[in-house]
């Protein structure tokens, strides 16, 4: 059983062997806790966009990534916490509409992401709140696909043992929190 937990804290601190970017479809890491994590991983962000860009030829060979495809690239100064990689998945864009199709996009971002984790053998891998900041997907809803689909994947897990959500602020935190226990 893959054990799932809710939790506050800055995913660029987080000492998981994975850690999840909520990236755009062109991983130009611009704002949010995409830009926090590139600044965190090299300092320079721009290096960490073309790095990524690299990284995504050679994994997917476009310049840009589907929801469910994932791209993988070194966690460099996050290595001192004990990442090991990054994994850079896409979720939906919202804009405060939530129906099925974002939902599935949603499913698929998360579960390309835990399985690729798996892939990698990590037994730890952290996300973020994916589509619920920027994205403007209703953060209940985030959480409740979240508790959905790692339940699902439980059963094809075989390196993953824990899956941490991370959330960065207080109200947040404790929104989610009442969704899993509620
Ligand atoms: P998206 O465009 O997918 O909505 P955002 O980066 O805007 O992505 O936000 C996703 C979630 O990540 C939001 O809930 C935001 O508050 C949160 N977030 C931002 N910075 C961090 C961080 N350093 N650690 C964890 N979560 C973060």
């Amino acid at each position: 059983m893959v054990h799932f937990e809710i939790v506050r804290g800055d995913i660029t601190r987080f000492p998981a062997e994975a850690i999840v970017n909520a990236a755009n479809r062109y991983l130009e890491h611009g704002g949010g806790v995409a830009y926090a994590i590139a600044k965190a991983a090299v300092g320079d962000v721009r290096e960490y966009i073309r790095i990524s860009k690299e990284a995504m030829q050679e994994q997917v060979g476009k310049d840009y990534v589907e929801h469910g495809e994932v791209v993988v690239t070194p966690a460099m100064r996050l290595e001192k916490d004990g990442i090991k990689y990054v994994i850079h998945t896409v979720g939906p864009y919202c804009g405060g509409v939530w129906d099925g199709d974002k939902k599935e996009k949603l499913r698929k971002a998360i579960l390309g992401a835990l399985r690729k984790a798996d892939e990698l053998g990590v037994k730890t891998i952290a996300f973020p709140a994916i589509s619920a900041g920027i994205y403007g997907c209703p953060l209940e809803e985030v959480v409740k696909t979240f508790k959905e689909v790692v339940e699902k994947f439980s059963k094809e897990a075989k390196s993953v043992e824990k899956v941490y959500l991370v959330l960065y602020s207080e109200e947040s935190y404790r929104k989610a929190l009442e969704v899993l226990n509620g």
